[in-house]
């Protein structure tokens, strides 16, 4: 199997030979077709996230150390099952879920492998898709996407199931409520998309980027706001017409945080997915007296994959912009993630002739 691995943090990925592993128990193999790179790619690339402050978090103390193949957006083709896994045929294409857990843990046996305390996620912990070939450890695992574009359904075990889970912890929504998504990126755009997809009518999408803006005018927001704006809270409130049910923050910097949460109606949830970094403070009895909650969203679960796959299918999901190239420009692909000339996502295609 061809893998692209990081050999030294920071440097180009190399391209690296291996024997194709052979898959064991309830083990299935999996031939990899399209594989999604992630905006966390690059943290993971360089070796630390930015925690604020002066503080990192170095990916080698929760087991990432090189060599090491990233990719955590699989979709392929089953080659080849282990005696024990059931129910998976080869030749079935799937998504692989790589949010895996420990396999063990109640949080495990309940599928809600993310919030397990020992995961073992595909292209963050173990060997992951950036690769001809993938060791997938159980075939609950993979998810059927019949007829869903390869390079769209690849993009929907992070970005696709990450925007899900957000929007699945919206649980009080009314009918005349708006629902903010601050930071429109990729993962924004999916938020906008599943937002939309589940019936909330208003969704105001806020960036500092004029870009970004239109691109998620374009994908289905009803209003827009420029975050820099002096009186941002009170603009966003108005634009909610003072029912700003929920916010989704895929920044995470106490700008966003202090938008979202001071913006919110009574009772609203804010929902914090971006990873931007920096200290929270807040005064605490507003959290009580306008029984607003804050919640944290992490990836998502088996179910909330297989939920938004289910949104893809019925064509209720708008795609995003993607861009499929072969897995050979991986180092230029990372290039332009880098310099932020990347609209939407970029999917590696394993199956060109230049693998
Ligand atoms: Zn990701
Ligand atoms: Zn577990």
């Amino acid at each position: 199997m061809i893998s692209y691995q990081i050999a030294e943090h920071g440097k180009p990925l190399q391209r690296v030979l291996n024997e194709t592993p052979k898959p064991a128990g309830t083990e299935v193999l999996v031939r990899i077709t399209r594989s999604g790179v992630c905006h966390s790619d690059l943290h993971i690339w360089d070796g630390y996230f930015d925690l604020g402050g002066g503080k990192r978090f170095y990916v080698k103390d929760r087991g990432c150390v090189p060599p090491f193949t990233m990719g955590h957006e699989p979709f392929g083709v089953v080659e080849a099952v282990g005696p024990k896994a059931k129910g998976v045929k080869v030749g079935q294409k799937r998504i692989v879920f790589p949010w895996i857990g420990c396999g063990k843990c109640a949080m495990c046996k309940a599928e809600r492998d993310n919030y397990c305390t020992a995961m073992r996620t595909i292209g963050v912990v173990k060997p992951g898709a950036y690769s001809t070939h993938l060791v997938v450890p159980h075939p609950k695992y993979l998810v059927d996407a019949s007829g869903i574009d390869e390079s769209f359904a690849a993009t929907l075990a992070c970005s696709g199931v990450t925007a899900y889970s957000a929007a699945s912890k919206l649980t009080d929504l009314v009918a005349q409520d708006s629902v903010a998504v601050i930071g429109c990126g990729g993962v924004g755009l999916a938020a906008i998309a599943v937002l939309r997809a589940i019936g909330v009518k208003s969704v105001i999408a806020c960036d500092v980027d004029e870009g970004k803006l239109a691109a998620a005018r374009e994908f289905g927001a009803k209003l827009t706001l420029d975050t820099r704006a002096p009186d941002a809270v009170a603009k966003l409130q108005g634009l909610a017409k003072g029912s700003l049910g929920g916010v989704i923050d895929l920044v995470g910097m106490p700008a966003t945080t202090q938008l979202g949460l001071g913006a919110l109606r009574k009772g609203g949830r804010y929902v914090l997915v971006g990873l931007f970094g920096g200290e929270l403070q807040h005064p605490l009895p507003p959290f009580a007296f306008r029984a607003i909650g804050l919640v944290g969203s992490y990836v998502g679960n088996l179910q909330e994959l297989r939920a938004v796959v289910a949104l893809a299918k019925k064509k209720k999901l708008k795609k995003m912009p993607l861009a499929t190239r072969p897995a050979s420009e991986v180092n230029a692909i990372l290039n332009d993630l880098k310099a932020a000339r990347v609209l939407g996502r970029v999917v590696l295609d394993f199956e060109s002739a230049t693998t």
